[in-house]
């Protein structure tokens, strides 16, 4: 392993699920490693990402090696926790927002980088509409413009697809700096069946890289 991918393993995030296999959060080797050391991790699944050299144990005399998979399930499992993710609302913001909608604009259904998209407020904020998930949309800068202080109706323009409000699961997947394919497929599994994440992300997941990351 040269450096430069030592450096990409060990920058990348593991999954934390609960002891049901329920997506949490994502963590970075040093979370990864507390939870090993404080005995909190029930199991891992994915694939082993990096290996972390602990200290020398006094009484064996040997260095302990931790080896980080991709998703780590910790012990525990509390109601309350359940409780909240299924009515969590996340917070809207442009990088999970653009991501929701597979970096297209929503009114032209052309794909742009992250920096060429804006968010469009659907009725606009000077017509009393709010910044909430179902409210919002990625939109290319010349469609946004285009459309001004108007709604879509007034502006004669269409949304290509209804705009979501993500689940706990689909919000934790948004906001992954570089999901793996074995991550990946773990969250789709959470998703709710009617996620339009399924399709829009079924081209990155039978992409020629798609083992690298999406
Ligand atoms: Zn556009």
């Amino acid at each position: 392993m040269d450096t430069d991918e030592y450096i990409r393993n060990m920058s990348q995030q593991v999954l934390r699920t609960d002891a049901s296999g329920m997506p949490l959060e994502w963590i970075d080797y040093r979370d990864a490693a507390r939870l090993y050391y404080t005995g909190q991790v029930a199991y891992a699944c994915g694939q082993p990402l990096y290996e972390i050299h602990g200290g020398v144990n006094a009484r064996s005399g040997h260095r302990s090696v931790i080896e980080v998979n991709s998703i780590i399930a910790t012990i525990g499992r509390s109601a309350s926790h359940a409780d909240r993710r299924n009515n969590y609302v996340p917070p809207v913001n442009n990088k999970t927002l653009f991501r929701r909608d597979a970096n297209l604009c929503m009114y032209c259904a052309t794909r742009f980088s992250e920096r060429d998209l804006t968010r469009d407020h659907i009725t606009p904020v000077s017509k009393g509409g709010l910044d909430i998930w179902s409210n919002v949309v990625a939109a290319c800068r010349r469609c946004n413009n285009h459309k001004g202080g108007r709604t879509p109706e007034e502006a004669r323009m269409e949304l290509v697809a209804v705009p979501f409000i993500p689940t706990y699961a689909e919000y934790i997947y948004l906001k992954g700096r570089r999901v793996l394919a074995d991550q990946m497929k773990f969250l789709l599994a959470h998703f709710p069946r009617s996620s339009p994440l399924h399709k829009r992300l079924s081209g990155h997941l039978t992409a020629p890289h798609s083992d690298q990351s999406v």
